[in-house]
C-alpha cells in the first residue's frame, strides 16, 4: 500500500485537523478519558455532529458514509491532538455494527443515531463467571412467558461501561437442549429496565470502568430479539469480529500512543547515566518500529476492507502483535520515570495508569492464547484443539465439566 496521502485524503486530513482545532477545548485531552459522564456524552455528540463519529457508518444508520481510510485519519489527528478516547468506544464499535446487520428497521431507526452522538451509551453483555474464552458455554437464561416476552435471568461479568450505559446486546441460552453454540439468542436490553443491577469492579489502574451486572426476572419484549431465536451464535459473530477488529486490526492505537511515547524518551533521555542511554534509545527503537509494523499491517487490512473484503482471523495477529508492544512502550515510559515511576504523581501518574491498565487488553476481545489457538488454526492450518462438548448438548455438557458421568450422545460420538 501507499503510505501518503492521497490528495482526497490530504483534504480530509485538512479538514479534521481544523475541526479539532476548532473545538480544542470542547474535547478536552487525555486525562479528561472517562472521568465525567455528561461530558463525555457531550464531547462525543460535538465530534458526531461534525461528522468525526461513524465516518463510516451508512447514512440511512445514521452515520456519514465515508471510507475506512477516512475514519483511520480522524483516529489519528484525534490521537495527535491528545483527545481521549470515546465513552461510547463499545456501542460504536461493537453493539451498532451488530444492530445494523441483525436488527429490524425499528430498532436502527430508534437506537443507531442516539448511540452515534452517545445520547444512549451501549454495552456488551456477552461474558459471564463461567464463560469467557468459552463463550457458546454460557448460562444467563432467557424464557418465553405466556406473554411471548423473555424473562432474563443470571449473570454477567467485566462488562465495560455497563454502569453508564442506557442498552446492551445481551447474549442468552434460550434452549439447553441442543448443542451449546445451537441454543442462544441475542436481545436488546435496556440497562435501566427493573431488575437490572450494574456493579463496578475496581481495576489495578485505579479506574471502575467494567462491572458485574445481575438480572433478576428482567423482562425483556419479543421485538427487542436481534436475530432469530435460536441465532444468538451467529449474531455474537458479527460483534466480536466487529470487536477484533477494532482492537488492534485496523492500525489504530492501542491503549498507548508510541509517538507520545517518543516525546517522553526525548524528555527524559539525557537526565540517564550516559552508559544506560544507548540501552533505552536501542530498546524504544525497537518496540517503535515493532508499533510501525503493526501499525502499517493494520493499514493493509484497511486497504482490503476499502476493497469491500471483510477483515479475516488475521485481524487476530494484529491485536496479539500490538498488545505486546504497547505493554513494551508503557514499561520503557515508566522506567524512565525512575523511582519516580513507581507512584502515581499528584494530578499525573498518566503512564503508569497506561501501564496497568495493559495487561487486561491482552485478555479483553480474545486472551493472547485464544487468538494463538485461532492464529494457529485458522491462519497457518494447524490440526485444531481436541473438543470433548462438540457432539453434545448444552445440558449433557455442564454435567460433564461438574465432573459427571460422560453424556450419552459423546460416549455415542466416540463409539462412531
Ligand atoms: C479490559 C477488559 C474489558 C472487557 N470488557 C468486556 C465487555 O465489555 N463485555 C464482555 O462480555 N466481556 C468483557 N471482557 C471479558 C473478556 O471477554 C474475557 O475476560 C475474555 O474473553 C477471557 O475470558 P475469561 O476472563 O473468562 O478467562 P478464561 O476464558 O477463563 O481463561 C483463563 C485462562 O485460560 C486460557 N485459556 C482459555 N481457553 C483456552 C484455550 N482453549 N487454549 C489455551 N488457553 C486457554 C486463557 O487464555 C486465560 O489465560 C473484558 C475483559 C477485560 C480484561
Amino acid at each position: 500500500m501507499d503510505f501518503e496521502d492521497t490528495p482526497d485524503e490530504a483534504a480530509w486530513r485538512e479538514k479534521v485537523r481544523s475541526f479539532i482545532t476548532e473545538h480544542r477545548d470542547e474535547l478536552g485531552d487525555r486525562s479528561d478519558r472517562g472521568h465525567d459522564d455528561v461530558r463525555s456524552r457531550q464531547r462525543e455528540a460535538v465530534l458526531y455532529d461534525g461528522g468525526l463519529v461513524g465516518v463510516t457508518w451508512p447514512t440511512e444508520a445514521g452515520g456519514h458514509g465515508g471510507t475506512p481510510m477516512q475514519q483511520a485519519i480522524v483516529d489519528q489527528e484525534l490521537a495527535r491532538a491528545g483527545a481521549p478516547g470515546l465513552v461510547n468506544f463499545i456501542g460504536i464499535g461493537m453493539c451498532g455494527p451488530t444492530v445494523i446487520a441483525h436488527g429490524t428497521q425499528d430498532q436502527k431507526d430508534r437506537y443507531l443515531k442516539r448511540l452515534l452522538r452517545a445520547d444512549d451509551i451501549w454495552c456488551q453483555l456477552f461474558s459471564e463467571p463461567a464463560s469467557g474464552s468459552d463463550l457458546a458455554a454460557l448460562r444467563t437464561r432467557a424464557v418465553r412467558n405466556a406473554d411471548g416476552d423473555w424473562v432474563v435471568n443470571g449473570q454477567k461479568v467485566w462488562t465495560t461501561v455497563a454502569h453508564l450505559a442506557d442498552y446492551g446486546i445481551l447474549l442468552t441460552r434460550t434452549d439447553p437442549d441442543v448443542a451449546k453454540h445451537k441454543g442462544l439468542t441475542m436481545f436488546v436490553v435496556d440497562m435501566k429496565a427493573p431488575g437490572v443491577t450494574a456493579r463496578p469492579l475496581r481495576q489495578m489502574s485505579g479506574g471502575a470502568e467494567f462491572n458485574e451486572v445481575f438480572f433478576d426476572d428482567v423482562v425483556i419484549p419479543d421485538s427487542e430479539r436481534l436475530g432469530d431465536v435460536g441465532a444468538g451464535w451467529s449474531v455474537a459473530i458479527t460483534t466480536l469480529m466487529a470487536e477484533r477488529f477494532s482492537l488492534g486490526g485496523g492500525g489504530g492505537e492501542l491503549g498507548i500512543s508510541p509517538d507520545a511515547v517518543a516525546a517522553h524518551v526525548a524528555e527524559h533521555l539525557s537526565s540517564l547515566p550516559e552508559a544506560r542511554q544507548g540501552v533505552v534509545r536501542q530498546r524504544f527503537g525497537r518496540a517503535f518500529a515493532e508499533a510501525l509494523a503493526t501499525r502499517y499491517t493494520g493499514y493493509r487490512q484497511l486497504s482490503a476492507i476499502s476493497r469491500g473484503d471483510m477483515p479475516g482471523p488475521e485481524a487476530s495477529a494484529g491485536k496479539l502483535s500490538g498488545t505486546a508492544t504497547a505493554r513494551e512502550l508503557a514499561d520503557i515510559a515508566v522506567e524512565l520515570l525512575g523511582g519516580d515511576g513507581a507512584f502515581a504523581a499528584e494530578g499525573g501518574g498518566q503512564w503508569q495508569a497506561i501501564q496497568a491498565s495493559l495487561p487486561g487488553l491482552a485478555i479483553a476481545g480474545g486472551t493472547n492464547e485464544v487468538l494463538r489457538n485461532v492464529i494457529g488454526e485458522r491462519v497457518l492450518g494447524l490440526p485444531p484443539e481436541p473438543r470433548a462438548d462438540k457432539n453434545v448438548t448444552f445440558r449433557e455438557s455442564i454435567a460433564v465439566a461438574a465432573g459427571g458421568s460422560e453424556a450419552p450422545a459423546q460416549k455415542e460420538a466416540q463409539r462412531a
